[in-house]
């Protein structure tokens, strides 16, 4: 095929699949000549940032869809328009192994890199100086230097401030996005922020929405710009189960549920959003000033920093809204210098990244690096050889797997053996991240807050 027959079928393309209007399309040919002048029409983003509607025009297709269909189809046609323009990379999300483990979902992602170093985590999206600011502000928007040329967005306004909503290209599950402050401004966890987050289910009833703690090494990888992070996953820490049912005599209607879950949550469940958000800032407030030196627990570290901190997520159900609380705390000791509520060292040839908000809702991404470190495993145990050279760092998953197998070298036997061993090494991570390891502490902190016990 000529350059010129692909520039026309490209076209042709747009306007069935893109929405490209035919009025546009002599338009949209000369630009593709262009690009193809450049020598960039193998630059499926270049081509693309052509092809596809301009955020306006998006942006009018999404409002009228709503209009007439609702919010959740509004946005899953929104999320077909970023597949079909190749900003979300669905093939590469279908292609990252997934699996269910210990009442966890696991998934390794192919695509994502890992980031080891926690500062750098921090640091790594900020751009000094720069323009755009960092890699969600809005003006990233078409931005070729970042390689944006088809991110869109959506205008949503919470709490009546402008924010906007788009897709992660490379979401950990399906329909994966971020919804961002318009301006660039630090992560923080307050009162409004529940108000937020039901502003946005109120419109997109399907999804839920969710804000890590804003510290560094428990929370996001961008702390400078404030953002929520959603899609249209129930993930598993929404369908745990209750260990106990709290309630408060000022709020006879809100339900406070201590999760049977190995990190530290409860729910709060109730119809009523200004009853909800009350009742969720009472537990906020508390937790954030929380200390217990017997369970290595403080609320500031000794330079006076902030080192706890709380991350909601709220989804809608037949019960009314179901806001998750996590509770977080960044302390470190002479044991766990990189953190005590932090994935511990004997799990770090696994998982080393910090677990952040959808990571402690039980959907774990591991690094990709993991395929061929576990493959080696496999062959080995497959061999009856011992742990090779190259993996000796995953003696304790070595230990634990050999146990289970019992001699046992049959190919399946072994592929079970791995994804049972890694499913309980991620609840055992959650487990690490628990501020309060038994649940009846959970229930303490609350009855000291006034809450008692429901039937
Ligand atoms: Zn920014």
């Amino acid at each position: 095929m000529s350059d010129w027959e692909r520039i026309d079928a490209l076209v042709n393309e747009a306007v069935t699949q893109l929405g490209l209007d035919p009025r546009d399309a002599d338009w949209a040919r000369n630009q593709l000549l262009q690009i193809e002048e450049q020598g960039e029409l193998d630059n499926g983003d270049a081509v693309m940032g052509v092809l596809a509607l301009r955020p306006s025009a998006l942006q009018d297709r999404f409002c009228n869809i709503e209009a007439k269909q609702g919010g959740m189809p509004a946005q899953q046609w929104f999320y077909n328009y970023c597949v079909a323009s190749g900003y979300v990379k669905r093939a590469q999300l279908d292609a990252n192994p997934r699996f269910d483990s210990h009442g966890l979902v696991v998934t390794i992602n192919l695509a994502k890199p890992e980031f080891k170093n926690m500062k750098k985590a921090a640091a790594g999206n900020a751009v000094a100086g720069g323009y755009p600011k960092c890699t969600i502000c809005h003006e990233n928007e078409g931005f070729a230097g970042r390689g944006k040329r088809t991110l869109r967005t959506i205008p949503v306004t919470l709490g009546g401030e402008p924010w906007f909503w788009q897709f992660s290209p490379y979401g950990y599950f399906d329909q994966h996005g971020i919804c961002v402050n318009t301006e660039h401004t630090p992560m923080h966890v307050d009162r409004d922020t529940f108000g937020h987050l039901l502003d946005f289910v109120d419109r997109f009833p399907g999804y839920f929405l969710g804000c890590n703690a804003a510290l560094p090494r428990i929370g996001g990888s961008v702390l400078a710009h404030d953002h929520y992070q959603g899609g249209g996953e129930i993930l598993p820490m929404f369908k745990a189960k209750t260990w106990a049912s709290l309630r408060l005599d000022s709020h006879p209607d809100v339900a406070v549920e201590i999760l049977d879950w190995p990190g530290t949550a409860v729910r709060v469940v109730t119809r009523d959003r200004d009853e909800l958000i009350e009742v969720c800032d009472i537990i906020r407030a508390a937790w954030v000033e929380y200390g217990n030196a017997e369970q290595g627990i403080a609320s500031h570290d000794e330079q006076g920093n902030r080192q706890s901190a709380l991350s909601p997520s709220v989804i809608r159900t037949e019960r009314g809204y179901e806001m998750s609380l996590i509770f977080r705390n960044n302390a470190i000791s002479d044991d766990y210098p990189e953190g005590v509520f932090h994935a511990h060292p004997e799990f770090w040839p696994i998982k080393q990244e910090p677990i952040g908000l959808i990571e402690a809702q039980g959907l774990f991404i591991l690094p990709g690096r993991l395929i061929d470190q576990l493959g080696q495993i496999e062959n080995a145990l497959a061999q009856g050889a011992g742990l090779p050279e190259d993996v000796s760092e995953f003696h304790l998953v070595w230990d634990e797997i050999s146990a289970k197998l019992a001699g046992n070298r049959d190919r399946d036997a072994i592929k079970a053996a791995v994804r049972d061993e890694l499913g309980s090494v991620c609840y055992r991570i959650l487990e690490n991240t628990a501020v309060f390891k038994r649940k009846e502490q959970t229930q303490e902190f609350l009855q000291a807050l006034g809450f008692v016990t429901s039937v």
